[in-house]
């Protein structure tokens, strides 16, 4: 029998783990869930990877208090490659159970998609490297490692703090990093940069108390006025992030992002524009982007006529790759303190920094993968670009300056992760899993 038809001989099989592993309710917050749901989760990864040959294979307490599943298949012997396979099994709560059309923890199928929280981000990508190793039973001339972590989606840094004190156990040539998705169904895609991000909270103040605007407005200096005029500095008339000091005319050079496509994932209003000069691609992952997160000042209820001594802002910087996320803090804060108005005192606190992301792309895993992917889906394999930080990616990359980073997985744009009625298409978990599969017995250093 052939690869392909053995991975379309195992989508039952599929469909039956993904829907006990999506019956787990596993968000990874006691508040919410019982971590009880978690345990069973990280017990079900154990007990399918150890029936496909993973020994040494148990869970692994993080410094937040999830347990990460760590198992090796280290049969090809030493001088072979090593794979280190990645997903995590902790979910997204459901959010808005109403706004759900099928029960978000039994996988359900609508027009040949499974719906499920889960099914895609990221239990899909846990099936998909399983339906991978059962068609490929013994067939294997690389050795494997999997890491399959259990608070991903609370960004608490658990794994993160795992590898750092645990290098050589992690230790691989090429690490795939399953937890992103293809451009669209059927499109393969890798996943090649990741933005970065600065945040931090600017202050203006101008007076030591509040004023009469009546009595003084005019002569008198405005701390909410001149917050405004320091944020309005930080976009020009199209839009564009504009950061003294921080290039913005970078372009984007993988697959792009249809606007159209990105107008209906934005749900713009109707006659609402889209910003910068550049394309979508290149606004979205090329160039820096900067947010207003958050502005404290008198609510317009409540508010009275007196002329506002200081104002705060939260803002959200993201940087893209090729920027220093360091050197692009030091710019914004120094762009913000010079667009101060009227002599007024600007502060600017910093809160949190992540650097953006670049996969090497040039290596022995990249070129395996294009070809695997280019014979499972029959189309050559795009580049995309995400606007969102994964920081483990930094560490691995950190900590293995010699691994490729391959980032891919299940979850294409119409998947809704992280919103209601996030589904997966069983075709891209086949597809990928053939891709998988070939990939792993073709890749050699
Ligand atoms: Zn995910």
């Amino acid at each position: 029998m052939s690869l392909v038809e053995r991975v379309q001989g195992l989508m039952n099989q599929a469909h039956a783990d993904l829907s006990e592993l999506v019956a787990i309710p596993s968000v990874a917050d006691p508040r919410q869930y019982p971590p009880e749901e978690c345990l069973k989760a990280a017990n079900w990864v154990v007990d399918r990877f150890a029936q496909v040959g993973f020994t040494n294979i148990g869970l692994h307490e993080t410094i937040d208090g999830s347990k990460a599943v760590y198992g090796e298949r280290l049969t090809a012997g030493p001088d072979a490659p090593t794979v280190l396979l990645y997903a995590h099994y902790d979910v997204q709560p459901p959010l808005d159970d109403k706004a759900w059309h099928t029960p978000p923890f039994q996988l359900t199928e609508v027009n040949g998609r499974w719906y499920g929280r889960g099914a895609a981000d990221c239990k899909g990508n846990i099936v998909m490297h399983l339906t991978a190793l059962r068609a490929l039973g013994d067939d294997l001339a690389v050795n494997l490692k999997l890491i399959v972590e259990g608070s991903e989606e609370q960004g608490t840094g658990g794994l993160e703090d795992f590898v750092e004190k645990n290098p050589e156990l992690l230790r691989a040539d090429a690490i795939l990093v399953c937890d992103t998705g293809n451009a669209a169904v059927g499109v393969p895609a890798a996943t090649i940069t990741l933005r970065g991000m600065v945040n931090v909270v600017v202050t203006a103040e101008a007076l030591t108390g509040e004023l009469h605007s009546g009595m003084f407005g005019g002569p008198a200096p405005d701390g909410l006025a001149a917050l405004i005029q320091v944020l309005s500095t930080l976009r020009d008339a199209a839009g564009n992030t504009t950061i003294t000091g921080l290039e913005h005319d970078q372009t984007w050079h993988g697959a792009p992002y249809p606007p159209d496509q990105f107008r209906s994932d934005a749900s713009l209003v109707d006659g609402a524009g889209l910003l910068g000069d550049g394309t979508v691609s290149d606004m979205l992952w090329a160039r820096p982007a900067i947010t207003v997160l958050g502005i404290d000042c008198p609510p317009v209820v409540g508010s009275a006529a007196a002329i506002q001594p200081r104002a705060r802002a939260r803002l959200n910087l993201r940087v893209p790759p090729g920027t220093d996320a360091v050197k692009a803090q030091d710019a914004l804060i120094a762009h913000l303190q010079a667009a101060a108005p009227w002599g007024v005192r600007v502060r600017v606190e910093t809160e949190a920094i992540g650097q953006p992301f670049e996969a090497r792309t040039g290596g022995p895993a990249y070129r395996a993968l294009s070809a695997a992917m280019l014979e499972a889906f029959g189309r050559e394999m795009t580049t995309l670009g995400q606007g969102g930080s994964i920081p483990l990616c930094n560490v691995f990359a950190a900590t293995y300056p010699d691994a490729e980073i391959i980032l891919m997985g299940v979850e294409e744009p119409l998947a809704l992760i992280h919103a209601p009625n996030e589904s997966v298409d069983p075709g891209e978990i086949a597809r990928l899993a053939l891709a998988e599969a070939r990939f792993l017995q073709r890749y050699r250093t």
